[in-house]
């Protein structure tokens, strides 16, 4: 028997709750992973609270990310004992996911853990600081430098803004920190940000071409906020999209994009192939200071992660939730 949070109804009316199930209930997979962590991310919340519509099949045990140690595996890549974890990849969606002691899962979904990350910190990390690592390779494959120029953040003190503040700036970036909670403006700079934007100034509208001044972006939140950055992001500059803590909708014109040459780069976690998903990893355990990460992250247990969930989307949780699945 194990404990998960199960979403049990249908798309119209559903409940979660934290259930004892059966191991015999867990659907067909490759390999038994018996989970130590988990991470609450901005998509777990929306599944939990029935705010969004994330899962697309029922019962479904919720969890988008997980980590722990392998139980069991048919497949030659991975044996009994193994550290894995997996984000992503239709976990928490279509395939029973990580917010349980145990997941079955096929073993295209997991990695294993890379050298310098510990389980726990790959929670840390999990979807949020990914998505991270994914727009900040987008940016750089679209030719970012450091010394490029101002580099800005929005939803900073979200998991995915502290991640991109404190990847972005150990990599040598300035960065500009976008935030409605100026409380945590100290927070902010000690992960890196060389400057605070306040989030009501991006939220106003402006000209299709304001002044030029990100030579990069990575936005989480969404429309008149991404509009606003579209519009003053420099000459050959880009902005990672990758979030909508704002709103989905985005309205501006084609100036930025054929005046002055400025890209929209999409990035998806969930879907990233193996091999990105790897490069991503790799850099991850290099590169992100394990000091910051700290900072970044609390720990909550299982059973308090219905009420973790309203207060993330109710914008008030700073950095990162791990889920300590068996305490
Ligand atoms: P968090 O809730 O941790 O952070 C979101 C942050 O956005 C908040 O901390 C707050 O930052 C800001 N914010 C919240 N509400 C509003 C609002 N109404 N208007 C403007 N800003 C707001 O979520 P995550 O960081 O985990 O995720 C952020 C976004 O990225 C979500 O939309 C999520 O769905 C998306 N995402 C996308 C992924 C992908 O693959 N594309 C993967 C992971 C996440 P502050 O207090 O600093 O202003």
């Amino acid at each position: 028997m194990f404990n998960a949070l199960i979403a049990e109804g249908t798309n119209d009316h559903y409940s979660v709750s934290l259930k004892e199930l059966r191991l015999d209930s867990l659907p067909d997979g490759q390999v038994l992973v018996k989970n130590l962590y988990s991470s609450l991310n901005y998509k777990d919340a929306l599944a939990l609270t029935g705010r969004g519509k994330i899962i697309r099949k029922f019962p479904m045990v919720c969890g988008t990310d997980l980590a722990g140690r392998v139980m069991e595996s048919n497949s030659p890549e991975f044996r009994a004992g193994d550290e894995v974890f997996a984000i992503g990849q239709g976990l928490g969606e279509t395939r029973w996911g990580g917010l349980s002691q145990r997941t079955r899962v096929p073993a295209e979904s997991l990695l294993h853990l890379p050298e310098g990350l510990s389980l726990k910190q790959s929670m840390a990390i999990g979807t949020a600081g990914f998505t991270a690592m994914l727009s900040l390779m987008a940016l750089e494959h679209n030719g970012l430098k450091p010394g490029t120029g101002e580099v800005l953040v929005t939803g900073a003190a979200g998991g995915v803004g502290s991640l991109a503040v404190a990847l972005l700036s150990d990599r040598g970036y300035k960065i500009v920190a976008s935030t409605g909670r100026p409380d945590l403006t100290p927070y902010l700079l000690r992960l890196g940000a060389a400057a605070i934007i306040e989030r009501a100034e991006l939220e106003q509208k402006t000209p299709p071409l304001a002044s030029e001044r990100w030579a990069g972006a990575i936005d989480t939140v969404g429309g008149q906020t991404l509009a606003s950055v579209i519009a003053a992001t420099a000459a050959y500059g880009a902005v990672a999209v990758c979030g909508l803590a704002g709103g989905p909708n985005l309205a501006t014109t084609v100036f930025p994009f054929i005046l002055r040459n400025v890209s929209l780069l999409g990035i998806n976690s969930t879907i990233a192939p193996k091999l990105i998903r790897i490069q991503a990893w790799d850099r991850l355990a290099r590169e992100l200071s394990a000091d910051k990460l700290e900072m970044i992250t609390s720990v909550a247990p299982l059973s308090q992660i219905m009420p973790q969930s309203e207060l993330l989307l109710a914008g008030k949780i700073r950095g990162r939730v791990v889920v300590d699945v068996n305490s």
